[in-house]
């Protein structure tokens, strides 16, 4: 897939398979792969197949319903009832990566609030 455009980010060298990660689901808008420091038993990542900051830069709603469309595709493929989904927006909310991503997590219990 060679549809992300930002040559200095991380997750648009994992789109254009430039480093390699374990993908477990990819469609025409979004690729999903497993997060490489995992905080629970299982812990995927899903992305637009092109560059965009975070939730603030986006400016297409597309985006957001493919992000989260394809998050519940794959927790049914993973047979996952019971997740949590989470987006950090931002170096204060914990976002370390500017690509937006959406974090799929499940495999234990999950208490709120948030850290
Ligand atoms: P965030 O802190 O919300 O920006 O999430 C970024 C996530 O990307 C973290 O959970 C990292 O463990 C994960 N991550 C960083 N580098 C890689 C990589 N090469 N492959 C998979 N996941 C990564
Ligand atoms: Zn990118």
């Amino acid at each position: 897939m060679t549809l992300a455009n930002s040559s200095d980010c991380l997750f648009c060298k994992i789109i254009n398979e430039d480093i390699p990660a374990d993908i477990v689901y990819q469609n025409p808008k979004v690729t999903a792969f497993r997060d490489i420091n995992p905080q629970a038993p299982t812990h995927i990542l899903v992305i637009p197949n092109h560059h965009v900051d975070s939730v603030s830069q986006t400016e297409d709603s597309d985006t957001f319903s493919h992000v989260l469309s394809a998050a519940k595709t794959i927790a049914a493929q993973e047979s996952l009832t019971d997740f949590r989904l989470v987006i950090n927006n931002g170096a204060k909310a914990g976002q370390t990566v500017s690509h937006l991503h959406l974090h799929l997590l499940s495999g234990r219990p999950f208490s709120w609030p948030p850290g």
